[in-house]
């Protein structure tokens, strides 16, 4: 009788991993957990990956004469993107390989023109960021954290409401006492885009207001405590990028501590996984190239969102550091024979809501990382569905190192849908396919990975750069 018949993926359990490998997985968590903290934002993660690339001895491209097998060079795209290489020892013609993974996540944004008062309280107006639950996101602890650029350029840096002791920030809803109408609405309606206003205090400004003419004195009075805090008035609003996310810190979840819960898994988990990845290689045989990038979550638009050319002309300058004589061509050869793992999270089975997705191609908390072959909505509309050469390539690779992985689809056919940067790697020319963490609670407040699968995207990374 023949054997192996059977298709094992989907079928992983976290007791499958040995007691050594049990090890490693915890303590890689506990090192993804602490990074979380620090790196709420697409800025500040950028911040802290510069950080850890510098520690494990990669230098600024620019700073870089031509480049050899080993060499390791990052570069940064306006505060909020990361790209860093390690590059091969094959010629870069024969193409690289790119984990490409995103670091915005959904979050609240303040208005360009935020702050106003009403009813007593001043608030910050707030543009939400991304594809939100809004109900979700009243009630919920609010820290603050982003930039204010002044006129000159000075660059002040703002994160309030993570420390032991800071403040916190809220959006309020009503008591259920008198929510007959609110609770009768449509859960996409019961919490207005324009209701997500965040509360700032509620004293008066005590003194003199000298300058201005105004009888607000709450937001007179917040409008001061910034000023003494930080040096900002009113106007450097408009020249600033200021994003409340949830103040939760990243905690083990459950008695057994078999998962993290955490803002901002989607898709942190993986551009961890990325950067841990490329960090771990010496020699590799082709260029590894861990890309990070800003905007996934409102289409991949603008110059540090994956449509931009900001990738192609990172690669050209790598390419004409590593060639004799740099040509267009050489570069069009090396961006079209490379390949891609996308790396962005999927959605886990959850037995709360098991009607929305089909159990065959849906993957389940720690079993492993996803493949996702495809994504997109009513009939594989908007998906780059990867070809069947390379899901065959991927399963070999990840079956010789033994990564844990699962197929996955987004939910069920005609149930609803997104997408990834894939399609816009693909556009490139490039083998792209998803590779990434099953999630629960997706783009709420705090969502829900398995230790496993947070684990093994490191280590399938890591496997495809060594391809
Ligand atoms: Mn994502
Ligand atoms: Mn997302």
């Amino acid at each position: 009788m023949a054997k192996g018949l059977l298709n094992k993926n989907n079928n992983n359990k976290l007791s499958e991993l040995g007691k050594a490998e049990t090890k490693t997985m915890n303590a890689y968590c506990e090192d993804y957990k602490s990074f979380l903290d620090r790196a709420k934002t697409e800025r500040e993660f950028a911040h802290e990956a510069q950080k850890y690339l510098e520690e494990n001895g990669f230098k600024p491209l620019d700073a870089a004469d031509k480049l050899k097998p080993g060499d390791r060079v990052y570069t940064i795209n306006r505060g909020k993107g990361v790209l860093a290489a390690v590059i091969g020892r094959e010629d870069i013609t024969e193409g690289v390989s790119i984990v490409g993974a995103h670091i915005d996540s959904p979050r609240l944004d303040l208005k360009p023109n935020p702050l106003y008062e009403d009813g007593h309280f001043a608030y910050f107006k707030t543009h939400y960021y991304g594809g939100i639950k809004k109900y979700q996101w009243t009630t919920v602890p609010l820290s603050l954290h982003g930039v204010a650029t002044l006129e000159d350029g000075t660059q002040i840096k703002i994160s309030i409401g993570e420390k032991d002791g800071d403040p916190t920030f809220m959006v309020t809803d009503l008591l259920p006492h008198l929510a007959k109408d609110q609770m009768q609405k449509k859960l996409s309606e019961a919490i207005p885009g324009e209701s997500l206003n965040i509360i700032l205090g509620n004293a008066e400004f005590s003194g003199d207001i000298k300058d201005d003419e105004t009888k607000e004195k709450v937001k007179y009075n917040i409008l001061n405590l910034l000023h003494d805090k930080y040096d900002i008035r009113e106007e450097d609003f408009i020249s600033s990028e200021i994003e409340a996310v949830p103040a939760y810190k990243a905690k083990d979840l459950g008695f057994d501590r078999s998962m993290v819960a955490a803002y901002g898994h989607d898709d942190r988990v993986c551009a961890f996984g990325a950067m841990r990845a490329v960090a771990a290689l010496k020699r590799p045989a082709y260029t590894a190239v861990c890309l990070l990038v800003d905007k996934e979550e409102i289409g991949s638009v603008g110059n540090t969102g994956m449509r931009s050319r900001y990738f192609e002309n990172t690669m050209a300058k790598i390419v004409d550091k590593r060639v004799e004589d740099y040509s267009d061509l050489k570069l069009r050869e090396t961006i079209s024979n490379s390949v891609c793992l996308s790396a962005d999270v999927c959605a886990a089975f959850d037995p709360g809501f098991p009607d929305t997705v089909e159990k065959n191609n849906i993957p389940v908390i720690n079993g492993g990382i996803g493949v996702m072959k495809y994504s997109g909505s009513g009939g594989k509309s908007g998906a780059s569905d990867a070809n069947a050469e390379l899901m065959a390539k991927l399963r070999k690779i990840f079956n010789d190192a033994d990564v844990k992985w699962q197929i996955a689809e987004l939910g069920k056919v005609d149930g609803g849908g997104g997408g990834t940067i894939a399609g816009f790697v693909a556009n490139l020319d490039i083998e792209v396919v998803d590779v990434g963490v099953p999630l629960l609670s997706m783009h709420s407040p705090y969502e829900t990975a398995g230790k496993l699968d947070i684990y093994m995207a490191y280590k399938a990374y890591k496997a495809f750069f060594e391809r």
